[in-house]
C-alpha cells in the first residue's frame, strides 16, 4: 500500500508521514483491494462496514478490532415519497466521520505511530479523538480559538490535547502541519489523508445493500472539504470495475450558499477551486472557503453528470424544522442536505419520481 502524487505519480511508502508531495501536489492511496461480495454481506452477523473487509486495507484479523465501536450499518430512513434519509447521526459520536476517523486511526496503530495529530473546527476533530482513544495513541486536536466550547469538551473528554489557534481555518491547519513536519507524528486529517476516504465509501456499500442490490438513481451530498463525496467517487468507481453498477449515479452536491467556492468553479467551468469569502452560515461543518480538495470534487461530480448547488440559510433553518417535524433531530449543518434536495427537486421537477439519498450527517444535539 502506498500514496501516490495525484499530479506526478510519485510514489511514498505508507509509513512515510508524507501528507503531501514536493510538487504540490496531493495524495492519493493505492493498493490491492477484493471485490466486495455483496450477496454475503447482506447476511453478515457483524453489520459494521467492518463486513466490507475485502475492500478496506487491512486484515480480516487486525488492529481494528480492538478500536471499532460498531460505525457504519445505519439506517434508512424514509423521508419523502421516494427520498431516503441515510441516519449517519447514529454512529458513535453522532456522525459520519466516524466512519473515516475509525479506518485512519487504525492504520496509525498499525504503523505503530505513538501519536496523532488532527485540525477540525467540528465532528472530525471528535471522532479523531475518541478513536485516537480506543487506539491508546495520544492525540493533539488543532482548533480555531472561535471553536464553541461544548466541541472542545467533547474532544478533550477523550483525552485529547486541544491546540487553540487564532485567525482562520487556514492558520489552524498550518499549526497542525508544524507540527506533524517537525515530529514523527501520523497525521490524521480528514482531508489531507486519503485513507479516511476508505472509511466514507462504505456509505455507499451500504445503500446498494439496503436498496437490494441497486443504487439510487441520485445521491445528496453536502460539500465542505468532500470528504463524503469522495468515498462517493472511490465507492462508485470501484463498483463498476467490479461490474457491480454499469452506470454511475449522479452526485447532487450542496454547499451553503454563502460559502460555495465549489458552486462557484462548477458553473464557471472552471477545473480549479478559487477561494472564496466566507460571507457567515449556520452551516458551519460545510463552510470551507479554501478546500484543498476542489479540483477533484468538481472532477467527480462532472464524471457523474451530476451538479452543485448553493443554498440560502433562511432554506436550511426552514429544512431543519421541516425534518422536526418527522421526528428526525439533526444538526443545523445537516439540515442544508434536505434543503438541498428541496431546491433540486424545483430545479430538476422530474427528480420527484426518482430514487434519491440523503445523508443525516450528524445528531441534532450537535448544536443549538
Ligand atoms: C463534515 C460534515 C459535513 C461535510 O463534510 P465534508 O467532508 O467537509 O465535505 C456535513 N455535515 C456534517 C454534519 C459534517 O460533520
Ligand atoms: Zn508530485
Amino acid at each position: 500500500m502506498e500514496y501516490i502524487c495525484i499530479k506526478c505519480d510519485k510514489k511514498f511508502p505508507i509509513h512515510s508521514n508524507t501528507w503531501k508531495c514536493k510538487c504540490g501536489g496531493l495524495l492519493n492511496l493505492e493498493y490491492e483491494k477484493k471485490p466486495v461480495n455483496f450477496e454475503a454481506a447482506a447476511t453478515s452477523k457483524d453489520r459494521s462496514l467492518w463486513k466490507y473487509i475485502a475492500a478496506l486495507p487491512f486484515e480480516k484479523e487486525d488492529c481494528w478490532r480492538s478500536i471499532t465501536m460498531g460505525e457504519g450499518g445505519t439506517p434508512l430512513v424514509l423521508i419523502d415519497k421516494n427520498l431516503y434519509g441515510k441516519a449517519d447521526y447514529y454512529m458513535p459520536t453522532l456522525s459520519f466521520k466516524d466512519r473515516g476517523a475509525v479506518v485512519l486511526v487504525a492504520m496509525a496503530k498499525k504503523l505503530g505511530k505513538e501519536s496523532i495529530v488532527a485540525d477540525s473546527s467540528g465532528n472530525a476533530g471528535t471522532a479523531i479523538a475518541a478513536y485516537g482513544a480506543r487506539a491508546g495513541t495520544k492525540c493533539h486536536v488543532f482548533v480555531p480559538d472561535s471553536t464553541s466550547d461544548k466541541k472542545i469538551k467533547q474532544i478533550e473528554a477523550h483525552g485529547a490535547v486541544i491546540h487553540k489557534i487564532p485567525g482562520s481555518r487556514e492558520d489552524t491547519a498550518k499549526a497542525a502541519i508544524d507540527m506533524v513536519e517537525s515530529s514523527n507524528m501520523f497525521y490524521a486529517s480528514h482531508i489531507y489523508n486519503p485513507l479516511f476516504w476508505e472509511g466514507t465509501k462504505t456509505y455507499f456499500y451500504e445503500v446498494f445493500e439496503q436498496l437490494d442490490g441497486k443504487m439510487p438513481d441520485a445521491f445528496i451530498i453536502p460539500v465542505g472539504n468532500g470528504t463524503l463525496l469522495m468515498g462517493a467517487y472511490i465507492a462508485f468507481k470501484e463498483m463498476f470495475s467490479w461490474g457491480v453498477i454499469n452506470k454511475m449515479p449522479k452526485i447532487l452536491a450542496v454547499q451553503a450558499e454563502n460559502c460555495a467556492p465549489i458552486k462557484e468553479a462548477f458553473i464557471n467551468n472552471k477545473s480549479e477551486v478559487e477561494p472564496c469569502k466566507n460571507k457567515g452560515t449556520l452551516a458551519e461543518g460545510i463552510a470551507i472557503a479554501a478546500p484543498a480538495r476542489g479540483a477533484e470534487i468538481l472532477k467527480a461530480v462532472r464524471e457523474t453528470y451530476g451538479d452543485i448547488i448553493g443554498v440560502k440559510e433562511e432554506s436550511i433553518v426552514c429544512a431543519r424544522q421541516k425534518l422536526a417535524y418527522k421526528g428526525i433531530y439533526v444538526e443545523i449543518t445537516a439540515a442544508a442536505n434536505y434543503a438541498g434536495y428541496l431546491d433540486y427537486i424545483k430545479k430538476y421537477p422530474e427528480l420527484k419520481d426518482k430514487t434519491v439519498v440523503l445523508p443525516l450527517t450528524g445528531a441534532g444535539i450537535k448544536s443549538n
